[in-house]
């Protein structure tokens, strides 16, 4: 009669024991379920991040495409005279204001009027 006692009481463990474990199972089966659940919003936080970052490569791209073209820069000319006068004036001095474009000669500095043989006029010093 004691032993038993002493297998009852055993088997009452063994069921106790299977008890918990089976409610250890599903206490990692809702952590499983938990965890597909965060794992689809990384998937799909991914997916737009990714569609994000194809986006700025696409707007990069398109970027370089329209990359400004090297324009060529043409001094504007400064210093002028007359083929029939002597003096050399810049292009904003009144001389140069009422000059004939037939006797418009063009310069790009003082120094290349100079040269011509031209003074320089009043309006350059
Ligand atoms: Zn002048």
């Amino acid at each position: 009669m004691k032993r038993d006692m002493k297998l009852q009481r055993s088997f009452a463990n063994v069921k106790e024991d299977m008890a918990h474990l089976y409610s250890y199972i599903d206490t990692m089966r809702n952590r499983v379920v938990e965890l597909e659940d965060t794992n689809m919003r990384l998937i799909s936080a991914m997916t737009v991040l990714g569609e994000i970052v194809a986006a700025g490569q696409k707007r990069q791209l398109d970027c370089q495409k329209h990359t400004v073209k090297k324009v060529s820069y043409k001094p504007k000319v400064r210093v002028v005279a007359s083929k029939t006068g002597k003096k050399a004036h810049l292009n904003s001095c009144a001389f140069a204001k009422n000059m004939k474009a037939i006797n418009k000669r063009e310069f790009s500095s003082k120094t290349s009027a100079r040269k011509a043989g031209y003074k320089l006029c009043k309006c350059m010093k």
